[in-house]
């Protein structure tokens, strides 16, 4: 078998198209034009590709895009103090604040300043609780661009075996919750699982959120399974030159996978267009209209 590739770069595109048309709805029907902030400390080169393109990306949805540079000496407090400011904005429905943070910030203290119906990455702690306990919260870009390429694949997701690789806050945890959500069999593996092989060889749904290059192995993976891809891994080749992998052996497990997304061009490019996708929610929810359908 050869595995059908998932690819991110369309089903983003296509996102943020949807995204503009709905934009521009708000703009004419409603008055409202969806704001979303970013916060950016420091000058990590990273980082700033990433400020760049979510503002590449907000303005070309229609949408408003307020970038906030601040000097990597900034203190805690006026941190703080700025995301205070965005939250009584109300030109701003959704707030970024691109981590990781200087060592210097306690991260959890300026995620949980942000207001919960602002928090359009979706990390402030009411938002967890919320996607745990299956309340209307704000859910983490990259695990719901996932689910909505599992779905779009694979239709109906319930009594499915999933297994999630990974347990971090911002994917891994929530991606397994999304996935209980839509009656999936869910094991969450991490570093401490014993017979990682035998785990993944038993899902119908792999997610891959480690960050170790090419951990899952193709010969793993049950023949026909779904494989999400979220690993972005800079590995050097031979030549000395780098390339992006991701966290499953992709060579060998498209051969054994029903569908697999790539590394690049698979959750990646979802990332972006699904925050769009929740600020533009945030915007209906603030504003109390209805989402444009
Ligand atoms: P974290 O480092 O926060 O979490 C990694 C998880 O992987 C941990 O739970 C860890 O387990 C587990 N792990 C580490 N080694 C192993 C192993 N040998 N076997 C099994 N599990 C292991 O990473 P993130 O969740 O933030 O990110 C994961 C990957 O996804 C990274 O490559 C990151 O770059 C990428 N990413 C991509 C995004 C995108 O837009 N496509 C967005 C966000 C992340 P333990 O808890 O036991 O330590």
């Amino acid at each position: 078998m050869t595995a059908t590739i998932i690819d991110g770069k369309a089903f983003a595109a296509n996102l943020k198209e949807d995204i503009a048309r709905k934009v521009q709805i708000l703009k004419d029907q409603e008055g409202i034009t969806p704001g979303l902030a970013v916060v950016l400390v420091g000058e990590d080169p990273a980082s700033q590709v990433y400020v760049r393109n979510k503002n590449k990306s907000t303005v070309a949805a229609g949408m408003n895009s307020f970038e906030h540079l601040m000097n990597d000496d900034v203190s805690e407090a006026e941190l703080i103090q700025k995301v205070e400011e965005l939250n009584a904005d109300p030109s701003v429905h959704g707030i970024l604040v691109q981590l990781p943070l200087p060592k210097h910030i306690n991260e959890a203290a300026v995620i949980e300043t942000i207001a919960p119906e602002k928090d359009v990455d979706g990390f402030h702690v009411i938002n967890s609780g919320l996607l745990a306990t299956g309340g209307q919260g704000m859910v983490p870009c990259t695990p719901l661009g996932c689910i909505m390429m599992l779905k779009d694949k694979l239709g109906n997701l319930s009594g499915l075996d999933a297994v999630v690789v990974g347990r971090s806050n911002i994917v891994g945890k929530p991606m397994a919750q999304l996935l209980l959500n839509e009656s999936c069999t869910v094991t969450i593996a991490h570093s401490r699982t014993k017979d990682l092989a035998a785990v993944v060889g038993r899902s119908d749904i792999v997610v891959a959120a480690v960050g170790v290059p090419e951990l899952v192995k193709g010969d793993w993976i049950k023949e026909g399974a779904t494989v999400i891809d979220v690993g972005i891994n800079r590995i050097e080749k031979e030549d000395g030159k780098t390339k992006l992998v991701g966290d499953v052996e992709f060579d060998s497990a498209v051969k054994r996978a029903g569908a697999i997304t790539p590394v690049p061009g698979g959750v990646g490019p979802m990332t972006i267009a699904v925050l769009l996708k929740n600020t533009v929610t945030a915007a209906c929810r603030q504003a109390g209209v209805e989402e444009p359908v």
